[in-house]
């Protein structure tokens, strides 16, 4: 098999030639066709989450065929077309995973974090973990699901019920939260860097109700705002932006400092939350209605040689949608 490896912190990926490997007892070896190029990835190569492992293989936004099964899988068959996202194993008995918060486990494994993604033509994966994606949907469509909607799927749940919902950063993970909304039948408000118009465009073809910078406030109080960027300093922004009682959601897994600010924004029972991973189950109830929501995700496709310069260009915001690698 052939992979992008980070050798290093702060390097650039390397291309490298590895023997094959062979699937342990509950485990798939999935043949990679698509993988998706998330900003978490720029952070574990920047080294911004704790406890970095060196070397890693990048990558969890898989999407493959199984071509080898280890003993003891159930469900799953040779050939079958599934996903591998960020959640890659899980304990099963601690606190979190009992309480059937396994998002929140004490002894997690992630994919393309802690254990080899897939960054690469093949990759091995807890079988309990991969989501049979069935035969609807080309691979470069539906790689992007797997972290940017899975988690923005989350997110949207977590933002609660409000019918007017800003996100604040439009990435791949708004790009689907805001088709998703706008099925339920909420109004969306995307917020860009300030003067990235041709984002706000983007934005706007989506179908959202109004597009402007981040440092603008809407022209209707929001219900409830998600912030997909990586930038502390939209939290007091996403705080005046909503009504009362209203929610800031934060779904980033890395941010900059939120700077201080008054307390009045917080006030009147507005919330301020995060979100972090996913369950299994959020997958399975966000994968089986992806068919009817009618959600298409823009993609640029990328050679899997070329990893260093997607992951450069969605470091500089130089495309719309998600980044796709190609083996
Ligand atoms: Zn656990
Ligand atoms: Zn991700």
């Amino acid at each position: 098999m052939q992979a992008m490896v980070l050798n290093e912190i702060k390097t650039p990926l390397q291309w490298t030639e590895l023997p094959d490997r062979q699937p342990g007892p509950g485990q798939i070896r999935v043949q990679v066709t698509a993988c998706g190029v998330c900003r978490t990835d720029l952070h574990v190569i920047d080294g911004e989450l704790p406890n970095p492992v060196v070397p890693i293989i990048p990558g969890h936004e898989i999407v493959g065929r199984i071509d080898a099964i280890g003993p003891g899988v159930q469900g799953l068959i040779m050939g079958e077309r599934v996903g591998i996202p960020w959640l890659g194993h899980t304990c099963g008995v601690c606190p979190y995973c009992r309480m059937h918060r396994e998002n929140l486990c004490d002894h997690p494994v992630f994919t393309g974090f802690t254990c080899d993604g897939g960054f690469a033509t093949a990759t091995i994966a807890d079988a309990r973990f991969a989501f049979p994606l069935g035969e609807v949907g080309d691979d470069v469509s539906l790689a992007p699901l797997l972290c940017a909607g899975l988690i923005g799927w989350r997110a949207l749940v977590i933002a609660g019920e409000g019918r007017k919902l800003g996100l604040y950063g439009f990435g791949a993970a708004a790009h689907i939260v805001a088709q998703v909304a706008k099925w339920q039948g909420r109004s969306v408000f995307g917020f860009t860097r300030p003067g990235d118009l041709a984002t706000q465009a983007f934005a706007r073809s989506l179908g959202v109700a109004w597009a402007g910078g981040s440092d603008e406030m809407p022209p209707e109080q929001l219900d409830a705002a998600i912030i997909f960027a990586t930038v502390g300093d939209l939290v007091p922004l996403a705080l005046r932006a909503v009504r009362k009682g209203g929610r800031v959601v934060c779904a980033g897994i890395h941010m900059s400092d939120i700077p201080s600010f008054p307390y009045r924004l917080l006030w009147e029972e507005r919330q301020l939350l995060s979100v972090a991973n996913l369950t299994r189950q959020d997958g399975i109830d966000f994968l089986r209605q992806v068919p009817t929501m009618g959600v298409v995700t823009h993609t640029k496709k990328y050679p899997l040689r070329k990893a260093n310069e997607a992951l450069a260009d969605l470091r500089a915001g130089r495309f719309d949608g998600a980044a796709v690698l190609v083996p």
